[in-house]
């Protein structure tokens, strides 16, 4: 079997930059006697996770549901109504929020702060969205739309900004954006489009639709409850008539290994050990 790797896969920026900071806790815990936390699971991956709490790392998603210790904000960041919680119950944070969701979250705050309709594009529940809008005034008056139908809750009655979740589809952002304009127009509304979406799903499923090409088929190796992987798995469908979404060794069939040419991608909370193991196991 040849194996041929996507040229960008796996962790991405802003995991790789929280990763590091989970670490930097773990020390900080050991110095401190401190018990060491993520608020929320810090990425979309059961195996990676597995691995945390074996490094003596849990996980709460409420200030009040263990003692004060260092917790780590994962990097689709947490509401300010949250983190004001955590600081107030004793805890030290460490803030892996990434950088591009920092700037959505700057963009809410100051156009929630100019009485904005604040217009945010992504999955309802996404920890990143969450995040997102509580950094508005009113987290509970900013809309999150999902698809065209989701822009009905738009009233037109103050200047709108939209943005997007930062893993969100382009096209779909666009398609809304695009009738979105044509409302406010008709509407002699003010409308800010920021297309806040980040660049590592599209490098990936460029990266991605370029290696289908030279592949009999593809794994895409990521968690299942991870949206940038999901959308990597639609793309290689899209590629190729063979794919496979695996996120451990134990999952890799016979069938796999029959392959001549198989190509791999990973999504962008996938780490570099498990990428490694599964080729093992193809290999072996
Ligand atoms: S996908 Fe982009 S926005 Fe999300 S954590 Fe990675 S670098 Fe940051």
């Amino acid at each position: 079997m040849i194996l041929i790797r996507s040229e960008v896969l796996g962790f991405c920026s802003g995991v790789q930059s929280a990763v590091h900071k989970v670490k930097q806790a773990v020390e900080q815990g050991r110095v401190q006697h401190l018990p060491v936390y993520t608020i929320g699971p810090l990425i979309h991956n059961e195996q990676f996770m597995d691995y945390l709490q074996k490094q003596g790392v849990s996980v709460i998603d409420d200030a009040q549901e263990a003692p004060a210790g260092i917790a780590v904000i994962r990097a689709h960041g947490i509401a300010a109504v949250q983190e004001q919680q955590f600081r107030d119950a004793g805890f030290q944070l460490i803030d892996g929020t990434c950088p591009r969701v920092l700037n959505s979250q700057r963009i809410v705050r100051e156009y929630s702060q100019r009485s904005f309709q604040i217009v945010l594009v992504g999955d309802h529940g996404h920890g990143e969205v969450q995040a997102v809008a509580g950094a508005a005034r009113v987290p509970e008056e900013v809309i999150v739309v999902h698809d065209l139908s989701g822009l009905e809750a738009v009233t037109f009655s103050r200047p709108l900004v939209l943005l997007s979740q930062t893993t969100f589809s382009s096209d779909r952002f666009d398609a809304i954006a695009g009738h979105l304009v044509l409302l406010a127009e008709a509407a002699g509304c003010e409308l800010k489009v920021i297309k806040s979406i980040c660049p590592a799903t599209a490098n990936r499923q460029k990266a991605l639709i370029e290696l289908c090409a030279q592949v009999d088929a593809v794994i895409v190796i990521g968690g299942k409850n991870s949206s940038n992987t999901r959308r990597l798995y639609e793309a290689a469908r899209v590629g190729t008539s063979r794919v496979w979404h695996i996120n451990s060794r134990e999952e890799v069939v016979p069938e796999m290994k029959r392959v001549a040419r198989m190509g791999i991608t990973a999504g962008a909370s996938t780490p570099d050990w498990l990428i490694d193991e599964i080729e093992r196991e193809l290999t072996c």
